[in-house]
């Protein structure tokens, strides 16, 4: 059995007993009502007679009769009343239990994939270091081995920063620059930074003197992190697009891939902490589920906002829209 599958069924056992007990106490009360007032209903000619005064008898008849329907609609009102109240109430529970129930397996995930993201980069440097010092290699091979070490050493740095920032927004210690920032510089000095580590790979067309407002560190990581995001989850050798459009009011940046694409259903997900498509053992690309949840963020902090769709025939286009200054 699951783990939380006991919880849910004491909490299940526990709603079907308070609204049986509630049905028990609503059919004893409907009743007791009928018993009173067939009792009543036999007092009556003791205390009226019926021949002699039969119109009295016939209004403390209907009297009777009246106060045993307004009972009733009573016990009916306040119980279907009670009901609702506790049908929301479970409802609201369930919901909450059933959310922290998916944050609690995210971040078991989360852990999971974090160590994994942690240790294979090491292990990369360390390889490729030891070999570079027990062999000997030709000028070539070194580079070669170099550059894999500091493409390794880059995705620790990445994933370092994006831990930190994530926790000190959480906890709102960081504190955001808002400064006027070259948004045209920024998104040219993140692609030139992804074309030296995938060549070829990115095709850029940016707008000159794009300017926003906002901390550079936060604004250059949910660039990176969409351009990381398109190489990763695309085939090696595919294209990504980068498209910066600028208006007086708006920048709209447009990071275009032929990759896996993003379900329909998955498209608001995405954006959530530690969520990842798929589950840990059939997801290829390593990841740990929080850039685009950090960059949703940032975006929101900076007054902009970030949305998917598809890109035809595969694909998808991430876009981002801030204030432009
Ligand atoms: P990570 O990439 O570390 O898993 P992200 O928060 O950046 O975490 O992305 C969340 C999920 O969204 C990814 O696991 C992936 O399934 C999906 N995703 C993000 N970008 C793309 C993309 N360009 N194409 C297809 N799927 C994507």
């Amino acid at each position: 059995m699951k783990p939380f599958r006991i919880p849910q069924l004491v909490y299940l056992l526990l709603l079907l007993y308070i609204i049986a007990a509630l049905l028990f106490w609503g059919f004893s009360l409907q009743r007791q009502s009928r018993i009173i007032y067939e009792a009543e209903l036999r007092a009556l000619p003791l205390q009226t007679d019926s021949i002699r005064q039969p119109q009295v008898y016939a209004q403390k008849r209907a009297l009777l009769e009246t106060t045993r329907i307004s009972r009733k609609k009573q016990y009916f009102g306040e119980g279907s009343t009670f009901l609702i109240i506790i049908l929301i109430g479970a409802v609201v529970v369930y919901s909450s239990f059933r959310r922290s129930l998916r944050l609690s397996r995210q971040q078991t995930n989360f852990m999971l994939a974090v160590t994994h993201e942690l240790k294979s980069p090491i292990a990369a440097i360390k390889l490729n270091l030891q070999t570079i010092e027990r062999r000997k290699l030709s000028e070539e091979q070194q580079a070669l081995m170099i550059s894999r070490c500091i493409t390794e050493a880059n995705r620790l740095n990445d994933l370092c920063n994006n831990l930190l920032i994530a926790s000190q927004l959480e906890g709102h210690q960081y504190q955001k620059a808002q400064e006027e920032v070259s948004f045209t510089d920024l998104v040219s000095d993140a692609v030139q930074d992804y074309h030296r580590r995938y060549p070829g790979r990115i095709m850029a067309q940016l707008a000159e003197d794009c300017a926003v407002t906002g901390d550079p560190l936060l604004l250059l990581m949910a660039v990176s992190n969409l351009l990381e995001n398109a190489i990763k989850y695309s085939p090696a050798g595919s294209p990504v697009s980068v498209v910066l459009q600028c208006s007086t009011t708006e920048a709209v940046l447009e990071v275009t891939d032929e990759g896996v694409g993003v379900p329909e259903d998955e498209k608001s997900r995405i954006f959530e902490k530690f969520y990842r498509v798929g589950n840990e053992n059939t997801r290829s690309a390593k990841g740990t589920g929080l850039g685009l949840y950090l960059t949703e963020r940032i975006l929101r902090q900076h007054k902009g906002r970030i949305s998917v769709r598809n890109n035809l025939p595969r694909g998808s286009i991430f876009e981002i829209r801030l204030p432009a200054v």
